[in-house]
Formats: structure tokens, C-alpha cells, sequence
């Protein structure tokens, strides 16, 4: 630590420290506008000047401090060349505060106030040719305000990572341009909006902003798009949202956001939101009917097929949309009202595998390690995966690790934009990832590149792993991936040899076939090589929905209870009964494509569908939608009409995450609040009271309240599981989030798992991964060889 005097007071701070954080830390206040804690040091602007004894003015926001400096933040001569700066700013500034978008919010105005600008010496700017981009479809750039400080650009090359923005030309030409400067519609920016987060006035703004004026509460919440879990900002007026905008306290993005976050908000007050129960009228068609009908026929029907048909007649789908309190009443309405443990979500078909085989291999389901990992880690190897387009704001965190000099091996058939910029790309044929991954196993135990201390202390099934390679013959399996032999070796060994080396991996691994295999693979890779339970390290799948992970960790599957204890645990099974005060289901519960087969069997008669539109996004849509029709009962609750819901007997509209209370988990096992912002429209009812009110007419009570209250559920999963015993509301207010396993309320939570070869499970399991061949592959009736993906632009099947 270095010792410097700011104004008098005696401060000790890190070497490397600038004035300016000097001067913060003693609490002294310097203006500054080219400024930000998230960015570089750019010293454009000169405002945040101090005097240094011997020195003379310098500017505190790149002048490092040093043994002995002596500063002042305020002196005659600062006050004097800080209100010179500002009032040369403010003379090539139109002088229209009263009408501008950010009038109260503008960080010029408050400057130019505290430094006592009233008068100026200079003429007022002449605007004779306005410089206005108005191209895009969510930002407006107005150049005759910018005042040069670059803050724009800067976090559009280092935080986003999308470099579409520059300064050109010098003195009264000096401007911000967007691509060549051609427009910024034309940049074909990715639209997150950090720009106008961090423009200091208004030059750069949100469309929405422009008329907008000013909120009347701004409500913290998280994102419900995916499963990065960004902290959001919304501003309502009038239930009404103003505009959304990146939390700067948001532990998964830090004040940041992609375009579906920042912008698409509409929805929540769109004209077709579904507004009313329907039922079927005696011509068949949908329509509406009032609460009390529709909740009454549910229960009554419900009560009849319970009564009829036992356990089998029923089965339910939550959502991973929804809430984790939401998800945890849907599987206690299905386990203790309707007796049957026939609740699925939709990670069936999407991280399922990864979820079995992080558990057989290390103890549980979920990723090891944090985001924050990717900025402290020497390598990633990123597997079928896209972050820049499906998870954007991790994708970004991913390319600003790379451009900081991390190594980066892309595993993707697909020339995505991380492929570009990785160091080896190996594009291997579709359906070729067992035979791939093997291939890397044995190269890495062919070349000694495994950490034989780290294997002999934590792993066990080594021996049954070798003898399952031995069989790999890396030639042949290169071939079948149609992968070069050197470039793949050439990746195993980076990956080997970076000491702190992390995997990642995407539905390219889990939504195929063999998924559960290549996840297998992947977390021998990292055992072999000693590459877990450090920071930097780890075997993460990055999920999908915004609550993908908490769906499940919560309890909606059919074999286990929340905390993926398994449902035909004794000691679960008496915890349950004693707090639901029924004795939990003992049957088998189907899966969702198990739900779909008995359906056409006719042995299903009944499923419950949340917020999950299985006839436009499962496989096989004849067969969904057959299965559907086959079913005495569909109910469906919903936010829009969507093609499973256009199936129904009886439709509920349900709220979005804009209005309601709860929590979701990301996908580092984040567990985050969202806040109710908006009042549900008129009409609607929260997903949780649906559940409460049918089970009230049938003569069960969730017993959480009426409606649910969303903390009182928080506090059930909490007593119930294990791992999140130390998860309560009011540790989320205090502490932002909390990252399970977090089992008492001493509990910080746990960013790394498995910390220092402590698995869960004991010793991490090496599993051995037989050969598959490719399945699904074209052939003459369906000769395209179609793959899933998301776009950066578009959300799933758009409700
Ligand atoms: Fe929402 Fe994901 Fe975009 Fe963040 S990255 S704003 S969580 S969609």
C-alpha cells in the first residue's frame, strides 16, 4: 500500500490507484463527465481536475497515485479551469435543457450547476444542419449534443465488445459515427443500448425515452428472457413502463443488458394479452366465460379423473418462464392434490442431460462455477454453443475475456461469432460429438497431458474409463466428425496446458441425440486434466430460459422433490408429508414425452400445461398436437393465444414477470428477485393463486396463503431443501442474490461447487462414454440436417 494526503486526510491505497478513487475513498467528492467506473481511464473531458503539490493541476482520473503525493480536490485555481472546461463544452451545447429527453437526468447539467456556469463569454451554437441518426428502431443519436467524451465508444468496444462505434474527424468535425458512417441501423449494432445508458447527456437516447418524462417508482427486478439473469431497472408511470435499464448493482450483467431485456418490454401491456378464462362452448369454440365457471369446471373435472383414474389420469407441465415459487406450487398442487408425481418442465428437452450427468459424475445437476469465472480464467472451451446471440450479455463478458487474452476453442459446426474470434475452431460435423470428445479423451491420455496427482486424489472409475478409450481410434473418430487430426490435438492441448481452463457448453451438446454422453465427456475432460473446483475452471452448461435452472431445482420433475432429493428418499418422503401433511405420491411420474405417448395411449387424461407452448417447440409437433386432441381435459395457462393454447378445453391468462412478486435462478444457480412493477391487467390472475384457488374448490389448500404469498412459499422450499436452506427473502433484499448451495442463514452462498476436490458426491466419478454414431442424419426424404439455435433478436416461440 502507498500512503497520499487528499485534502488534508492521510489515505493508504493499492499501487495502481487513480486520484480520482483516491478521492472517493476519502469521500471527496470531483465532478467528471468522460468518466465511468466500468470503463477505462480516458482523461478527455479534464473536468475531474485536482491539484497535485508540485505539480500543478493534472487530471484524477488517470493520474495514478504515488508515496508521498500530496492532493487537493478544490482550490481556487481548480474551481476556475474546472468552470473554463464547462463553459467551452456548454458554448458548442444547444442550451435546450427544458425540452430535452434526459432534462433532470443530464450529467452535464449537474456539473455545469456545480461549478457555478451562470453566464457564458461565448456565443450560443448555431445548429444549421441538424446531425441526427434516427435509423434505428430503439436509439436516436443526436450529435449536436455530444460533448466528445467518448463514453459511448469506449463501452461499445469494452463492454460489448461489438466496436461499431468511433470517434472521426478533429476539432468542430470531431463526431461520434456508427460503422462507416453510414447510420447506426445500417452498423447493424446489437442493439443493447449501453450507448445510451452511459451518455452523459443527451445525445445518444432510447426511442421510448424521448417523450417519456420522468418515472414514478423505478422497480429492481430480473430479466425474464434468459437465463443470464440480468438485474433490470424499470421505470413506470401511470402502470405504465417508461423504459427498462440495466441495474449497475445487477450481479450477473453489472449494468449491462442485450436488446430483448433493454427494450422488449411491450408485451406486458400488448392489446392481445389474454384477458379472460375460456371454455369451449357447445360449437366447440373458445370463449370467454367469468373466473368462477372456469375455476369451478377445472376442479370439478379434476376431482372426476382423480376419483376415475387415479395417479395415471393426471400430469402437468410447469414453466421455466415462471417463477420458482410459481413452479414449486404447480408440483405441490400435482404431488399432494392430485396424488401423482407426473410433473415435468421443459429442461426435458433442453439441459436435462447435462443435468444427469453433472450428477452422476459429481453429485449434482447444476454448472460449477460463476460468470465471473470467464474473467479469471486462461482458456474456454465453448461447446454448441452461442453465447454472443442466446445468452448476449455472457456472450460479451466471454469476448471481452478473449480479447484480454484468454484462449478460446470453439466446438461448433456453425461460424458463429465467438468461432471468429477463437483460436482454434473446430467445426465438426453435426452428430459427432461422442465420437469428438472421445477423440479428445484419448489424446489427452495418449500425450500425458492428464494431472495424474489431481486423478489419484479425487476420481474414481479410471480404470473403466481407460479401458473404454482404448478402443478410440483418434484417426477414424476425427473422420467421422470430419475434423482435422493436428487441429484437434492442437486444441487438447491448449486446453491441457492453460493450467485454468473452463468448459462450456450449449444445447449443440444436450439437444441431440447422445447429449447425456458428450456431457459425460466434457466433465472427464476437465477431471482428467484437473481443470474443477477452482476459479477459472469448471463444466457449466449455460441454460436456456430465464428460470430454466430453478424450474427444476424446485421440484417440477417427476423423480424428484425440490432439491432434486429424490422422491423415493424415506427421510424426503417424512419431511414432506410432515409439512404438507399429506403422504407424498409414490408413482412413477411421466416424463413430457411420456406425458405425450399415454395421452395416445389413452391412459393420460388430463395434463395442465403452464406457460409452456409444447405443440409449436416440442419435437415432433404431429404427435404433440395428436397427443393434445387424445386428452379428455387440456388447460392451459397463458399471457397470449398460442397454437397449445388454441388446443385447449380451458385457457387461464395468466401475468407476466412484470407483475408479480418472486425469484428466479440463473444459470449459476443466482437466486434473484423479480418485483412486481405493473398491477396484472384487469382479468388476469398470478400463476400461483390458479393453482390455490382450483385446489381450494376441490377441497385442498396449498396452504401458503390466498393468493400465495411469494415469501411464505420461499420459506417451504427453504425448509425443504437442503441446499437452499439459507435462502430467505429477506437475505435476497440484503444481499442482492444468493448462489446455492446456501444451507443456513450464515450461508454466503457458494460460487464455486466442488470447491478443492470436495465433490458432492464423494470422488467425481469418471464415466466412461462408449461410442454413438451419428443419429438423425439426412438422408433422401429429409436431406437437410437442421440444428437448434437461438437468435440474438428473437425469443423461443415468441410469446
Ligand atoms: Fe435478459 Fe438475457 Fe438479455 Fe440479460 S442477456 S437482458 S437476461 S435476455
Amino acid at each position: 500500500m502507498i500512503k497520499i494526503t487528499i485534502d488534508g486526510q492521510e489515505v493508504s491505497v493499492a499501487p495502481g490507484t487513480t486520484l480520482l478513487a483516491a478521492a472517493e475513498f476519502v469521500g471527496a467528492h470531483v465532478p467528471t463527465l468522460c468518466n465511468s467506473d466500468r470503463l477505462e481511464s480516458f482523461g478527455a473531458c479534464r473536468v475531474c481536475m485536482v491539484d497535485v503539490a508540485g505539480r500543478g493541476p493534472v487530471a484524477s482520473c488517470h493520474t495514478l497515485a504515488y508515496d508521498g503525493m500530496v492532493v487537493k480536490t478544490s482550490t481556487a485555481q481548480i474551481s476556475r479551469l474546472r468552470k473554463n472546461i464547462i463553459e467551452l463544452v456548454v458554448s458548442e451545447h444547444p442550451l435546450e435543457c427544458l425540452t430535452c429527453a434526459v432534462n433532470n437526468r443530464c450529467e452535464l447539467q449537474t456539473v455545469a450547476a456545480e461549478v457555478g456556469l451562470r453566464e457564458m463569454r461565448y456565443d450560443e451554437v448555431k445548429i444549421d444542419k441538424p446531425l441526427v441518426d434516427d435509423s434505428h428502431p430503439f436509439l436516436t443519436l443526436d450529435m449536436d449534443k455530444c460533448i466528445k467524451c467518448a463514453r459511448c465508444v469506449r463501452v461499445c468496444d469494452e463492454v460489448q465488445g461489438s466496436f461499431i462505434l468511433a470517434m472521426e474527424g478533429r476539432g468542430p468535425d470531431h463526431k461520434v459515427i456508427a460503422g462507416n458512417d453510414t447510420g447506426l441501423a445500417e452498423a447493424k449494432c446489437a442493439s443493447c443500448g449501453a450507448c445510451a445508458v452511459e451518455c452523459p447527456v443527451g445525445a445518444i437516447i432510447d426511442k421510448g425515452t424521448q417523450s417519456a418524462g420522468i418515472p414514478e417508482k423505478i422497480i429492481k427486478t430480473t430479466c425474464a428472457y434468459c437465463a443470464v439473469g440480468c438485474g433490470l431497472d424499470v421505470h413506470v408511470r401511470d402502470d405504465k413502463v417508461l423504459r427498462i435499464e440495466p441495474s449497475i448493482d445487477g450481479s450477473a450483467n453489472r449494468g449491462h443488458t442485450c436488446v430483448k431485456g433493454r427494450f422488449a418490454h411491450e408485451y406486458a401491456r400488448a392489446k392481445d394479452r389474454l384477458v379472460s378464462p375460456m371454455m369451449r362452448d357447445e360449437t366447440g369454440e373458445l370463449v370467454d366465460v367469468s373466473w368462477d365457471k372456469a375455476l369451478q369446471f377445472v376442479a370439478d373435472e379434476l376431482t372426476r379423473i382423480r376419483g376415475e383414474f387415479g395417479p395415471a389420469g393426471f400430469a402437468a407441465i410447469s414453466s421455466s418462464r415462471c417463477t420458482n415459487e410459481d413452479n414449486y406450487l404447480a408440483q405441490k398442487f400435482t404431488r399432494t392434490v392430485m396424488n401423482t408425481n407426473s410433473i415435468d418442465n421443459c429442461s426435458r428437452v433442453c439441459h436435462s442431460p447435462s443435468a444427469l450427468g453433472l450428477g452422476r459424475s459429481l453429485g449434482t445437476g447444476a454448472g460449477t462455477n460463476s460468470f465471473d469465472d470467464v474473467e479469471h480464467t486462461k482458456c474456454i472451451l465453448l461447446v454448441g454453443a452461442n453465447p454472443t446471440e442466446a445468452h448476449p450479455v455472457y456472450g460479451a463478458r466471454i469476448k471481452q475475456a478473449v480479447l484480454g487474452g484468454a484462449k478460446l476453442i470453439v466446438l461448433d459446426p456453425r461460424q458463429t461469432e465467438l468461432a471468429r474470434l477463437a483460436d482454434v475452431h473446430i467445426q465438426l460435423n453435426p452428430g459427432s460429438n461422442v465420437a469428438i470428445v472421445n477423440a479428445m479423451q484419448k489424446i489427452l491420455i495418449e500425450e500425458g497431458l492428464i494431472d495424474r496427482a489431481f486423478i489419484d486424489e479425487y476420481c474414481e472409475g479410471e480404470e473403466e474409463l481407460l479401458a473404454q478409450v482404448a478402443d478410440v481410434n483418434i484417426a477414424d473418430y476425427c473422420d467421422i466428425g470430419k475434423v482435422d487430426e493436428g487441429l484437434l490435438r492442437e486444441a487438447v492441448r491448449l486446453y491441457a496446458a492453460s493450467g485454468t481452463a473452463m468448459v462450456l457448453w450449449g444445447l449443440g451438446v444436450t439437444e441431440g441425440a447422445h447429449g447425456t454422453k458428450t456431457v459425460h465427456g466434457l466433465i472427464n475432460l476437465a477431471l482428467l486434466t484437473g481443470n474443477i473446483g477452482r476459479l477459472g475452471t469448471g463444466t457449466n452448461p449455460i441454460r436456456g430460459q430465464n428460470n430454466v435452472q430453478g424450474a427444476s431445482d424446485v421440484g417440477a420433475l417427476p423423480n424428484v422433490f425440490s432439491d432434486y432429493r429424490p422422491v423415493t428418499d424415506p427421510v424426503a418422503r417424512r419431511e414432506h408429508h410432515a409439512i404438507w401433511g399429506v403422504e407424498p405420491p409414490d408413482n412413477k411420474g411421466l416424463r413430457i414425452p411420456d406425458m405425450f405417448d399415454e395421452a395416445l395411449a389413452g391412459t393420460l387424461k388430463c395434463m395442465w400445461i403452464t406457460a409452456e407452448d409444447v405443440a409449436q417447440s416440442d419435437p415432433n409437433t404431429e404427435h404433440v398436437e395428436a397427443a393434445l386432441r387424445a386428452l379428455d381435459l387440456l388447460i392451459v395457462q397463458e399471457i397470449f393465444m398460442t397454437p397449445t393454447a388454441e388446443l385447449a378445453d380451458v385457457v387461464f391468462p395468466g401475468v407476466t414477470f412484470l407483475e408479480k412478486d418472486g425469484t428466479f435462478v440463473n444459470s449459476d444457480r443466482r437466486i434473484q428477485r423479480i418485483r412486481q412493477a405493473l398491477e396484472p391487467l384487469p382479468g388476469t390472475l398470478a400463476d400461483s393463486a390458479i393453482y390455490q384457488e382450483v385446489a381450494l374448490r376441490m377441497g385442498a389448500d396449498l396452504g401458503l396463503g390466498t393468493p400465495p404469498l411469494a415469501s411464505d412459499v420461499m420459506d417451504e422450499i427453504a425448509s425443504l431443501s437442503p441446499m437452499w436452506g439459507g435462502v430467505s427473502y429477506e437475505r435476497l433484499e440484503e444481499l442482492g442474490f444468493l448462489q446455492w448451495p446456501c444451507r443456513d442463514s450464515d450461508d454466503p452462498g457458494t460460487a464455486i461447487v466442488h470447491e478443492n476436490g470436495n465433490f458432492m458426491r464423494g470422488k467425481a466419478l469418471l464415466y466412461p462414454i462408449p461410442f454413438a454414431a451419428p443419429a438423425e442424419l439426412p438422408c433422401d426424404e429429409y436431406p437437410l440436417f437442421l440444428t437448434t439455435g437461438r437468435q440474438l433478436f428473437h425469443y423461443n416461440v415468441g410469446t
